[in-house]
């Protein structure tokens, strides 16, 4: 693509990144060889027994980068483009997460190639089921702790604690979180990805000098993510002039109403199929506003498009939704990148918050949780800032520089490399 073949693939972007960072931070090829590539990769075969009599056989992952700093954590996502690379990339993401918000873990991260949207409630009931089943030796709450990501929700979350509580003959809440309350889910863990998100926003805004209540926002995605993030932006008085989910995109200049959308969307965040007057995505990303939230999938933006964005703040509420090239196009813009291990890092610092809280027995309430998520992103945002200006170097690579530090220090302490 673009006569660079390598340009949109995640895990090669990653490894790029990963490297300049460790060389700034003064680390070696050894480092640089062990931090590129996940220390454990599992691959697996699920047969599920469908509604028809038939048995289907699934592929899934689970990719776990390093565990030097305590045990690897992170989602599994149900998504027909699930790929290899991308489950490495994203584990590597996820320590990245983990590092900027300080938290005792390294990355992980699982995947099965499936359409959710095309199978039945225990169709998926069984795949989740299988998937803890094949993955049960490598994971647990002191090695790999699983959550949601795309297309996974409380309910398969819940499905999966049963059946590795079947399996270890044992309750064990923290194996997974983003669980529902009833089963020791955290409060605040279903909107913390877009309480993250909207933290972030309102910093950018302050860097920027422009008001939240005159702030015009776009959002790319209508998903977990997305949707609450419009409502909290709505509430806080910004305007959303832009939504999206894969049929299309909304636009509206005066604001949409989305406390109506949200009530019309579906489980996975489908809502423009009700509306005839819609836009595209790609229209969408070049609406002129402040605020560009990009909260669906991966290489959104792209060199293609970077040039003609006319947000001012681009904060990535998806994981990895902005190509290198177009990072480099956007930064020499002067267009403010709050990059996605940073902006999306609300979602595991609320899971760390719940296995804490599975650990102790004792729980928290939704003030409590809010006030110790938000003290945990401004530092993360202060420090990435910090260092991306006395550094000068982008967002994303402060942000890398900032998530990896401790992970290399704790891979040195122990003697690896
Ligand atoms: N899947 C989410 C992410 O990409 C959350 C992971 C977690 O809660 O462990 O950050």
């Amino acid at each position: 693509m673009n006569g660079q073949p390598d340009a949109n693939n995640v895990l090669r972007s990653t490894q790029i990144v990963i490297e300049q960072a460790l060389r700034k931070l003064g680390y070696g090829d050894e480092m640089i060889a062990l931090l590129q590539e996940p220390i454990r990769m599992l691959t697996v075969r699920i047969p599920v027994r469908m509604d028809d009599g038939t048995t289907k056989v699934f592929t899934g992952y689970r990719a776990q980068h390093n565990d030097a700093v305590g045990p690897t954590k992170g989602g599994v996502r149900f998504h027909p483009d699930v790929n290899e690379d991308e489950v490495k990339a994203l584990s590597i993401w996820m320590s990245l997460k983990c590092g900027i918000a300080d938290l005792p873990y390294g990355g992980g991260k699982g995947g099965v190639i499936c359409d959710p949207r095309k199978m039945s409630f225990r169709e998926l009931e069984r795949l989740s089921r299988g998937y803890v089943r094949a993955i049960s030796q490598i994971v647990g709450p002191t090695k790999d702790i699983p959550a949601p990501d795309v297309m996974t929700n409380s309910q398969i979350m819940a499905w999966m604690l049963d059946e590795y509580s079947r399996i270890r003959e044992f309750d064990s809440p923290g194996f997974i979180t983003g669980k529902p309350i009833v089963l020791g889910g955290s409060h605040g863990r279903e909107t913390a990805t877009a309480r993250g998100v909207a933290v972030m926003i309102e910093e950018a805004l302050r860097t920027k000098g422009i008001p939240l209540q005159e702030a015009r926002v776009v959002i790319q995605g209508f998903g977990n993510a997305g949707s609450y993030l419009a409502k909290f932006m709505n509430d806080a008085g910004a305007k959303v002039i832009g939504i999206s989910d894969v049929n299309g995109a909304l636009y509206n200049k005066e604001g949409l109403d989305i406390d109506y959308l949200l009530d019309r969307r579906d489980s996975f965040g489908s809502v423009t199929n009700l509306f005839e007057n819609t836009i595209t995505n790609e229209e969408l990303l070049e609406l002129e506003c402040d605020v560009l939230v990009p909260a669906a999938i991966e290489n959104q933006i792209t060199s293609v498009n970077a040039p003609k964005l006319k947000a001012k703040i681009v904060v990535e509420a998806a994981n990895g939704p902005t190509t290198l090239e177009a990072t480099r196009i956007l930064t020499d813009r002067g267009i403010l990148l709050v990059p996605d291990v940073l902006a999306s890092a609300g979602g595991v610092i609320v899971s760390y918050f719940e296995w804490v809280q599975n650990n102790q027995g004792y729980y928290w309430s939704e003030e409590e949780v809010d006030t110790k998520l938000k003290k945990m992103l401004l530092r993360g945002f202060q420090q990435v800032y910090e260092v991306h200006q006395t550094r000068g170097v982008d967002m994303r690579l402060a942000a890398y520089m900032v998530g990896v530090r401790k992970m290399a220090e704790a891979v040195r302490f122990r003697g690896w490399v």
